[in-house]
């Protein structure tokens, strides 16, 4: 399902991305500020249990989240977006996954994974912040159902709609969020009118 979030915030800070003369560091220090207005919205079905705490006056009855979260970012762009959604969920442990595209086969291959091992019992997180064809998400999240994990949201910025068709055709359970769904895909797979290529401005490659 796609959750297309909407906040003045959200939408205001977005413009900064996509502006073309933002800095890199202002870049960086947005995407950040996006991701944890975003976690407020991907964290709100998370379930909670029952505990009770000692307050100074009495004891008290409350709660606290019952799952784990896991927080996955998509080489390099999504790295982007972890300590602005660790910070509010400062127990989420961080695994990472880095794919390439075949040349020949144009099909994505996993060229680095490392994951924690709670992925079958956590809220697991895919976070890239761009949502172009697809291709490497839809890969990514099989890599990590491969590797046990049942709950998975795919958190994006910006999205195109042959990229939201790809992941609800491929792995209709998953949860997709999105704070901008663009129009379309150039012919060579870039985001209209998105903002570019994420990983170059986040880390001043170009
Ligand atoms: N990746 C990016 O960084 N930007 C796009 O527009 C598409 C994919």
């Amino acid at each position: 399902m796609l959750n297309l979030l909407k906040h003045p915030l959200l939408t205001h800070k977005l413009a900064i991305l996509r502006r073309k003369e933002t800095t890199t560091k202002d870049f960086r220090e947005t995407l950040d500020e996006i991701a944890g207005l975003m976690a407020y919205e991907i964290t709100r079905d998370l379930p909670l249990k029952n505990i009770i705490v000692e307050t100074p006056l009495s004891e008290c009855k409350t709660q606290e989240l019952a799952r784990e979260v896991v927080l996955i970012p998509v080489l390099r762009a999504g790295l982007g977006m972890v300590d602005g959604i660790s910070n509010l969920i400062p127990t989420a442990r961080v695994g990472h996954i880095g794919m390439y595209r075949d040349h020949e086969t144009l099909a994505p291959n996993t060229y680095y994974s490392k994951f924690p091992d709670n992925l079958p019992e956590a809220v697991v997180m895919v976070l890239d912040p761009m949502l172009a064809t697809g291709g490497s998400a839809s890969a990514t999240i099989k890599v990590l159902k491969d590797h046990g994990a049942r709950t998975i949201k795919l958190v994006c910025v910006v999205g195109a709609p042959e990229g939201v068709e790809l992941i609800q055709k491929d792995h209709p359970d998953v949860q997709i969020y999105l704070a901008a769904l663009d129009e379309k895909l150039n012919d060579i797979g870039y985001i209209v009118p998105g903002l570019g290529d994420a990983g170059d401005r986040l880390f001043g490659t170009k």
